[in-house]
């Protein structure tokens, strides 16, 4: 059976539920005839072979009732509006949040899309428009003879119109449900017609593997893109980024491409790994794809980056919901376990060399002995390293990736693009000049342009099927893709980004990454069924939550950079650089004083694009340093301030400063920084009132620290209790002094301070020695810092 008709037929197989909801009058019409309709009237008829309705029935139904969880639908009420899929997490039903519902929009980053709300949104009007929208889309794709490329385009239409409307199931887009119903059934498309028959009478009675599901990760990440001089710029930094995020795609297809798949059985792939969904091809042919990839990676890194790769079986029972998350956590098991080892037995090749060598040899960026080394601005770079500047520099000037597939051929270690075409890529970065971007492609089979922020235009695919003579698919790819400008049309420097800072002039570092992720994937899904609670984990709704978490760190986050970059339009440059975001965590630099905000935002919005679910959280580190630090180090940093936030007892909480706080005492902080800023900046009370306060700061710290030495304090720090100390007194004294300097208002303020410090016996002073900090920096006019200094 072919697997590219059970991959139309697995992606199609209930899309007549959308028109169900978009005419409500003809309720009583079968999804099922409105599905067949469908295909029969978009599908390009050279891609159907006359047995798809077979395949429906067979492949694609049993794939259909498995990725379910097996018992899923029947008795059900049909859901008229999708459940967010945030709301079905949480092992305690008291904490779960309320019901918040998708908006029924065709996909796009903006707030009234992406944001669920509790008001149930299920009128037939908006159904109606996706449907159009679909329908449209669909005929478009019509002269697609390429299956290929008609499935990848396919799934993307399917993804824009459909991520919002519910399957059967609850919590499940129609989308997530269709996909993975598609990637299942492409496994299931050799099986005979005996077996499905006997599977669907009795799914639980197979004994054999029908699907494995692998996963990859791409390791040495963080010690390759960030074991660098400060002579490594921040262009080569990003291109590096993006590299490892092409080269999880690469390396997923070129898996997929391997065994003869197509996209659809891509299941996920962001945050520098990826999950596929295989025919069960056994652990040799796994081994052996592996093997020649470890090879490739050895040929071109050196070491520096390598493969780990797991999977687990995947038998009819096993995607019922109460075994299902056991699976993905073996799938995950196998690939920490792969890794383990590697680390046991490798030595570590990628130690800064040092010049123990020839010097003239050595990079200067990643310190590797090439021969391709050449002088660039008085820097020594190899090639690898001057690709990746090349990399950066082209984001910054576009939001289109085109991805050509040609015959895997071997080339010589050089550039990052040597790697790809090894693997069977070309790769460029579309900017107006198109044709002048694919001038080199040659030999290509297939295209696909991936928008990095919003679908690619129509008239851009075209022009790119001109230019190459062949089909071409087009989808979007998120990516938070935000480079600083300064003028028009240069990339500013780190140390550009520094001086864009106000007050202090330091170069800010902001790392986040979400909460206890493995337990939201690997034992969330719990939910109320007849009064009953059950697991709810199931292939559909793993996929479907990490294409969500994707959602909002991939595309979100890019927006909210690019909003703060133009609410600050008035500064010297823009102040953010998105190094990194994407899968759930994130690495930004930009000037210091907006980083704070941004964080605070992006927990926020997070909350709010989790429906508020209390088990959904970030927390965040940030770090200031001077625009010379190197930044292997300032990135260590921020990661020590990150964990120190996570050592905040229930996380959920930012660390600035060197002061980590809960989230929720962050206005307060926030607060007082303003009114602080306000009293020094406007109100010319001299900063000596921030200095006092610092100053009573140090003094309460000795005093609790000392305190908790004798196991006198209960809580972490001293906000749930008083610590008692002259500190108190002292101050006391020291505010009313200042104001007896000062008149009017302003000395009403001092005072009205004095007196809700005393009020509370101090215990504010927590988040008031930090926010004393804080503004202190904002209103510091020293020009720049020390090298080194942080
Ligand atoms: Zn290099």
């Amino acid at each position: 059976m072919d697997r590219r008709i059970a991959a139309i037929a697995g992606l199609l197989y209930d899309i007549g539920r959308l028109a169900q909801l978009a005419q409500p009058s003809a309720q009583g019409t079968d999804a099922t005839a409105r599905s067949e309709a469908f295909i029969r009237q978009h599908v390009p008829a050279d891609l159907l072979s006359s047995g798809w309705q077979d395949v429906l029935r067979t492949a694609v139904g049993l794939a259909d009732r498995l990725v379910a969880g097996g018992d899923v639908g029947q008795s059900q009420p049909q859901p008229r509006t999708l459940l967010s899929v945030f709301c079905q997490i949480g092992d305690d039903p008291a904490k779960r949040p309320k019901r918040a519902y998708l908006s029924l929009r065709p996909l796009a980053l903006d707030e009234a899309t992406l944001f669920p709300s509790a008001e149930v949104r299920g009128d037939a009007a908006a159904y109606a428009s996706l449907w159009q929208g679909l329908q449209d889309a669909a005929a478009k794709l019509q002269g697609q003879a390429d299956a290929e490329a008609y499935i990848e385009s396919l799934y993307h239409v399917l993804r824009r119109y459909t991520w919002c409307v519910p399957s059967a199931a609850e919590g499940v887009s129609l989308f997530d449900h269709s996909r993975v119903r598609a990637a299942l059934a492409v496994c299931l498309a050799d099986l005979g017609e005996a077996e499905i028959q006997n599977l669907l009478q009795l799914p639980d009675d197979a004994s054999r593997p029908l699907a494995y599901l692998v996963k990859g990760d791409v390791s040495g990440v963080q010690r390759f893109i960030y074991t660098l001089t400060s002579k490594g710029v921040a262009k080569g930094l990003r291109g590096r980024s993006f590299y490892l995020q092409l080269l999880n795609e690469a390396i997923a297809r070129y898996i997929l491409r391997e065994m003869e798949l197509p996209v659809t059985n891509l299941i996920y792939v962001g945050g520098g790994h990826f999950y596929l969904l295989v025919p069960p091809v056994g652990e040799g042919r796994l081994l052996e794809i592996r093997r020649g990839l470890e090879d490739l990676l050895l040929k071109h890194h050196d070491g520096a980056l390598y493969l780990a790769l797991g999977h687990a079986e995947l038998r009819a029972a096993d995607f019922r919901a109460d075994r299902f998350s056991a699976k993905w956590r073996e799938a995950g098991g196998s690939v920490a376990e792969a890794k383990r080892r590697r680390f046991a037995h490798v030595p570590d090749l990628f130690e800064p060399r040092g010049h123990g060598g020839n010097e003239e040899t050595e990079c200067q960026v990643c310190h590797a002995e090439r021969r391709d080394i050449a002088r660039d601005e008085e820097v020594r770079k190899c090639a690898l390293c001057r690709s990746f500047e090349d990399l950066g520099g082209a984001l910054g000037r576009s939001q289109v990736l085109a991805l050509g597939q040609i015959t895997p051929v071997q080339q010589e270690k050089g550039r990052y693009e040597a790697l790809l075409a090894e693997l069977g890529f070309k790769v460029a970065l579309l900017d107006e000049e198109v044709e002048k971007r694919l001038g080199d492609w040659v030999g290509v089979t297939r295209v696909t342009v991936l928008g990095l922020r919003d679908f690619p235009a129509a008239q851009l695919c075209e022009r790119v099927a001109r230019a190459l003579r062949c089909p071409v698919a087009a989808g979007v790819r998120y990516t938070a893709n935000v480079t600083p400008r300064k003028g028009q049309y240069e990339v500013a420097t780190f140390e550009d980004l520094q001086d864009a800072s106000t007050g202090l002039k330091r170069l800010g570092v902001l790392r986040m990454d979400v909460d206890d992720l493995g337990y939201l994937f690997g034992h969330g899904f719990q939910g109320k069924e007849n009064g009953k609670e059950r697991h709810l984990t199931t292939l559909a709704r793993v996929a479907g939550l990490s294409s969500m978490m994707a959602l909002f760190f991939e595309g979100w986050v890019g927006e909210l950079c690019r909003r703060i970059n133009e609410e600050n339009s008035d500064r010297k440059t823009d102040v953010l650089y998105t190094i990194y975001s994407g899968g759930d965590d994130l690495f930004i630099v930009g000037a210091w004083d907006v980083l704070p905000g941004l964080a605070k935002t992006i927990r926020d919005d997070l909350g709010r694009f989790a429906a508020d679910n209390p088990y959904v959280h970030v927390s965040a580190g940030i770090t200031l340093h001077g625009g010379k630090y190197p930044l292997y180090l300032a990135a260590a940093d921020a990661a020590e301030a990150l964990e120190s936030a996570k050592d905040v007892p229930g996380k959920d909480a930012l660390t600035f400063l060197g002061e980590s706080h809960h989230w929720q005492d962050w206005k307060k902080v926030d607060d007082y920084k303003n009114e602080l800023h306000g009293l020094v900046e406007v109100r010319q009370v001299g900063r000596s009132l921030l200095q006092v306060l610092q100053r009573m700061y140090a003094q309460y710290c000795d005093v609790r620290d000392a305190l908790a030495e004798r196991g006198g304090l209960r809580a972490r720090n001293g906000r749930d209790q008083t610590v008692w100390g002259p500190y108190m007194w002292q101050s006391a004294y020291l505010l009313t002094r200042l104001a007896e300097r000062v008149n009017g208002e302003v000395k009403e303020r001092v005072r009205n301070l004095r007196d809700r410090l005393s009020a509370d016996n101090f215990r504010a002073i927590e988040t008031v020695g930090l926010a004393a900090r804080w503004a202190e920096a904002l209103t510091r006019s020293t020009s720049h810092s020390k090298e080194g200094d942080k």
